[in-house]
């Protein structure tokens, strides 16, 4: 089901923790809320969810206002991090649980509640272990039960807050590309909470960026990765290197002297420069960014060096490739950003790369 959040603020006490939020959610979306710990994901989650009321602004389930329904009626499936199954009950009756304690006249019969809990544990992958209880199983085990019991009311609308973040990294790994399968097979609409920026642009139809409670940026995890509108989401979805630099007739200046990037249609000025670690290339010459190697590091087949470009701003970080792996500590480099975003205050002003060499 589509549910469209309209113009939601959510104070607690005087503080507001949801300021003037906007989002539509298509019907089957898998939409990640992503965002760092007290940017409001959880409170949106709630409010969607009805466990909390807004302040002010409209939450509506296709057409209907959603706030004149209560939790139950608005149908939903809830996960949390920590696996709130029942303890005393079967994997089977922990399942069975949303259609059991439905008012009998929309209870289906007991056979068929069996029948729809058997399916959902093969659909999560854990058939043959109906009987057991919760304390008997795997951490990802028991978030695979919960989603089980979540799905098994046929929910308008599925509401994860970080279902895997009290897993080890490897298994999230595993649970994260398991879920994305199966909400393509059963196509619900989801609302996803991390704050791990890899999960929700690996997992994600659209990714919800949230800062300070407001919407920061959304799109596609495409979008997000290599159009992010701010400093701040630049940042939060990936290491970034940015630089104080100085734009003067469309050059690109870092301290004394321009670095070989062009951004035509600004006006000159202060900016700020930001690019990825990976995005660069090594130079021999003038016109590019050049420095003393003040760390280094190998990850994984590459090295990644500290490097320290000028006297008044901390050291950047580059990743060599493969082949100029054996770079040494103490050595002077030279390199150019090949993909990079320039910003002017909060909001991106210019992006290059070296095939288009000027401003986007
Ligand atoms: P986390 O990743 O840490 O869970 P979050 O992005 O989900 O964070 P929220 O839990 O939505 O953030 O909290 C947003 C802000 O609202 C925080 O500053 C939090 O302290 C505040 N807040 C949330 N719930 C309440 C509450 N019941 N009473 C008072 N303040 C609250």
């Amino acid at each position: 089901m589509e549910v469209r959040v309209q113009n939601i603020r959510k104070e607690f006490g005087r503080y507001p923790a949801l300021e003037d939020v906007s989002l539509d959610i298509r019907s089957g979306e898998l939409v990640a809320l992503l965002g760092p710990s007290g940017s409001g994901k959880t409170t949106l989650l709630r409010l969607i969810a009805g466990l909390e009321s807004p302040t002010e602004g409209t939450i509506f389930f296709g057409d209907e206002d959603a706030s004149k329904k209560s939790v139950q009626q608005r149908n939903i499936g809830f996960v949390f991090q920590h696996y709130a199954l029942f303890r005393h009950m079967t994997v089977l009756d922990n399942v069975s649980f949303g259609l059991n304690v439905r008012p009998a006249n929309r209870r289906p019969q007991a056979a068929e509640i069996r029948r729809r809990a058997l399916d959902l544990l093969e659909l999560v992958q854990l058939s043959g272990l109906e009987k057991r209880y919760p304390a008997q199983l795997s951490g990802g085990q028991r978030q695979r039960v919960a989603l089980a019991r979540a799905m098994a009311v046929e929910p308008n609308v599925l509401l994860l807050d970080e279902p895997f973040g009290a897993l080890d990294a490897q298994v999230r790994k595993e649970l994260r590309k398991w879920l994305r399968e199966i909400h393509d097979r059963t196509g619900h609409t989801t609302v996803f909470v991390t704050h791990d920026q890899e999960e929700a642009l690996e997992l994600a139809d659209r990714v919800v960026v949230m800062s300070k409670g407001a919407i920061e940026q959304v799109g596609t995890p495409d979008d997000i990765y290599d159009h992010p509108v701010s400093p701040f989401v630049y940042g939060f979805i990936g290491q970034s290197n940015c630089l104080d630099v100085t734009l003067s007739r469309g050059e690109i200046w870092f301290e004394d002297r321009p670095i070989g990037l062009r951004a035509a249609s600004e006006p000159d000025g202060p900016a700020t420069l930001y690019f990825r670690p990976h995005d660069i290339e090594l130079v021999d010459g003038c016109g590019c960014l050049a420095g003393l190697v003040t760390a280094g590091r190998r990850v994984a087949g590459t090295r990644h060096l500290e490097v320290s470009l000028g006297r008044t701003q901390p050291p950047v970080e580059i990743e060599l490739p493969p082949e100029r792996a054996s770079s040494t500590d103490h050595s002077r480099v030279a390199f150019r950003p090949t993909r990079w975003k320039l910003y002017r205050g909060a909001g991106d002003v210019a992006r290059g790369s070296v095939q288009a060499q000027s401003s986007g």
